[in-house]
């Protein structure tokens, strides 16, 4: 069982992640790598946003997934150093209070401020919805997320610049609550964070496990080596002979990440002199990475034989999670006059 220390911090953070199981390197980089690296500095609360998932389930595989999914990313989180003695972390519906959250913010939200969020047209347009078809549920994703966040009282969000119109969305909601009821509730700040954008590899676009252009960080070494070999590299480099252009090759800009400075000028030099074949090139960048992410690897292997302690490191940052809820809750009724 985890023994839970509180940690002297500069604030707390609260970041979460809708269940799509095992991740990959995009979601390592773009987000994991950055949580583990908060542990040392803030009070932080992770959290599996399961209902957020409801917002676009389709197909009865859609649901059998979630509760699978869910275990696959907590083995992720805490594989990658996610350390429950520094840090909270739960499952989102393992907390009934952020539904309530969630119901008391939508008295304070103008339906207006939900439909002019870039993303919800977005969401729509993939899901091949109209805005009237929608599920209520995805117009009020951005409620439940304020809800995700104030009912910890935190006060730092970790996110991207793409993310950052749905944190002042929150930050709204927050001043508008606080105007009408009294100060309650700290405006969360952003705390920006510069990402390698992984693209995927497609070598177009961002990795993704909808685009099947992913790298899970739990494969094995085999597979990894085998989808390294499919990756696209300089699309100009049609023959061994033809000089290739490591800035515009993608298998260049993950050897950027995973490849040591020395190796790197001979990849640069080989590449663009034609003494370099792209199949060595990936081979090596296969190597590289099954290194870096072997540790990484084990773990996960370990932690898998123990479900147990997975459920028990979940409902007991559940347990720390609710304690925080319930006393939200209890001063949000007071707040609004409710008993
Ligand atoms: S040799 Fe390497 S860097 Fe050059 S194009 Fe091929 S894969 Fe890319």
């Amino acid at each position: 069982m985890p023994n839970k220390e509180p940690i002297s911090s500069s604030g707390t953070i609260l970041s979460g992640m809708r269940p799509t199981g095992q991740l990959h390197l995009g979601n390592y980089f773009g987000a994991l790598q950055n949580w583990v690296d908060l542990q040392d500095s803030y009070k932080c609360i992770y959290t599996i946003v399961d209902i957020h998932a409801l917002t676009t389930i389709e197909t009865p595989e859609d649901i059998a997934n979630i509760r699978p999914n869910i275990y696959e990313m907590a083995l992720d989180w805490l594989a990658a150093g996610i350390d429950p003695n520094l840090s909270t972390i739960f499952i989102q519906s393992h907390i009934p209070e952020v539904m309530t959250l969630n119901t008391l913010l939508s008295m304070v939200t103008p339906l207006g401020w939900l439909m002019r969020v870039p993303t919800f047209k977005e969401k729509v347009r993939q899901m091949e919805h109209t805005e009237e078809s929608v599920n209520y549920g995805l117009v009020g994703y951005p409620i439940l997320q304020t809800a995700d966040i104030i009912l910890y009282k935190a006060d730092t969000v970790p996110v991207g610049q793409d993310q950052l119109p749905h944190l002042e969305l929150a930050r709204e909601i927050v001043r508008r609550f606080n105007s009408r009821f009294g100060e309650t509730f700290p405006e969360p700040q952003a705390k920006l964070t510069k990402v390698p954008l992984i693209v995927g590899l497609d070598g177009q676009q961002k990795m993704s496990k909808s685009l099947d252009n992913h790298i899970d960080l739990a494969s094995t070494e085999e597979v990894t080596t085998k989808r390294i070999l499919t990756a696209f590299t300089d699309p100009q480099r049609t023959t061994r002979d033809t000089p290739g252009r490591p800035n515009v090759c993608n298998v260049y800009s993950l050897h950027n990440i995973f490849t040591n400075e020395s190796d790197l000028t001979t990849i640069n030099q080989e590449c663009t002199s034609a003494n370099r074949g792209c199949v060595d090139c990936k081979r090596q960048l296969a190597q590289n990475l099954n290194s870096y992410l072997g540790p990484m690897r084990e773990r996960r292997n370990d932690l898998s034989k123990r479900p147990d302690d997975i459920k028990d490191i979940l409902s007991e940052g559940a347990k720390t999670a609710r304690q925080l809820a319930q006393a939200t809750i209890e001063e949000v009724y007071d707040k609004m006059g409710l008993s």
